[in-house]
């Protein structure tokens, strides 16, 4: 085992061993206890009251979305590796004796399902943009979308679970509305996870695009500095600092293609801050310990715990 996952199975074996993760039997599913849930609510609260000014009009999703929105965000060109879809059981009887015979000899049963047209939601701001109509006011909107996201990435690192939330707060604009809206949040965001005692970095992401036609976006991605995360090492000093927040200018992505324009007539652009609402929390008990209770006063204070 390396260094780096003795770390993360240390975290892993800790948050566990404490009583704030229960295991589900399937690496990155946890089921969560009520100090978890206490440190989460708070943290979801903080980043909430940090974004207060941007009066952005509340929606909630459930965590499935249907195909074709899916299919509009283009997001199995780039990830399909981490891409989840629901099936159901369309089949008649003499299937379904199929499948218990299956079942019966311990056979996946599961492949007797076929595709439904939905998936599950990878990130949460993807339902937003096909309800905004072809036009965006004058000013732009902003959005906060609190949600589900699931992404097909099993991990014994607790910091990679496949079923998570993240708290976006999002903006559809000008290309300078949307710019200013990614940049000039950016120093708060960091005050804001520093506030909570944790050591922060701003870097630019590259994240892992799929394939050799995602080398060339994720070149793009560097190159063009269209994405920020704020790193903190919860691993340890030796180890990569894990994203537990992102800065993301997705420039004409939606607004092309969900048919998005600015007063102008120019194609909407739109940018999302992420807060990974699990990552912090994590973070949080990594950095402080797991009894809440006994932490410093100017991070309770922080975090209105
Ligand atoms: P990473 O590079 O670590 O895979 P990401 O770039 O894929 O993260 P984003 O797509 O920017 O992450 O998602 C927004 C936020 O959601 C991240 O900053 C992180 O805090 C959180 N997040 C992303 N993937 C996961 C995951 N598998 N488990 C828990 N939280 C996650
Ligand atoms: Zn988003
Ligand atoms: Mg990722």
């Amino acid at each position: 085992m390396s260094a780096l996952d003795a770390a993360r199975s240390d975290l892993r074996g800790r948050l566990l061993a404490d009583g704030v993760l229960i295991d589900l039997g399937s690496p990155g599913l946890y089921g969560r206890t009520g100090v978890f849930e206490r440190v989460y609510a708070a943290v979801d609260a903080a980043a909430v009251r940090s974004q207060a000014d941007l009066d952005a009009e509340v929606l909630r999703f459930p965590p499935v979305e249907p195909l074709a929105a899916f299919e509009r965000t283009d997001y199995i060109a780039s990830f399909p590796d981490l891409a989840a879809s629901i099936s159901g059981f369309t089949g008649d009887d003499r299937t379904h004796r199929a499948l218990l015979a299956a079942r019966e000899r311990g056979e996946r049963w599961e492949t007797f399902l076929e595709p439904a047209d939905l998936m599950l939601t990878p990130a949460v701001c993807h339902p937003v943009y096909g309800l905004i109509g072809d036009t965006v006011p004058e000013g732009g909107r902003a959005f906060d979308i609190v949600g589900d996201s699931f992404r097909r990435e099993p991990s014994l690192d607790p910091m990679r679970l496949q079923a998570f939330h993240m708290h976006e707060f999002v903006h559809v604009g000008t290309p300078e509305s949307a710019k200013a809206h990614r940049d000039g949040r950016i120093p708060g965001m960091r005050a804001l996870l520093e506030s909570f005692g944790l050591a922060i970095d701003v870097v630019p992401a590259n994240d892992p695009f799929f394939g050799r036609v995602g080398q060339m976006l994720a070149r793009n991605q560097v190159e063009q500095s269209l994405k920020y995360e704020f790193v903190t090492p919860v691993h340890g000093p030796d180890h990569d600092a894990t994203a537990i927040a992102s800065a993301n200018l997705h420039e004409d992505h939606f607004g092309t293609a969900f048919g998005l324009r600015t007063t102008d007539g120019e194609v909407a652009h739109s940018a999302c801050l992420a807060f990974g609402l699990e990552r912090i929390t994590i973070a949080l008990f990594a950095a402080h310990g797991t009894d809440p209770d006994r932490w410093t006063s100017d991070v309770r204070a922080a975090l209105a715990l």
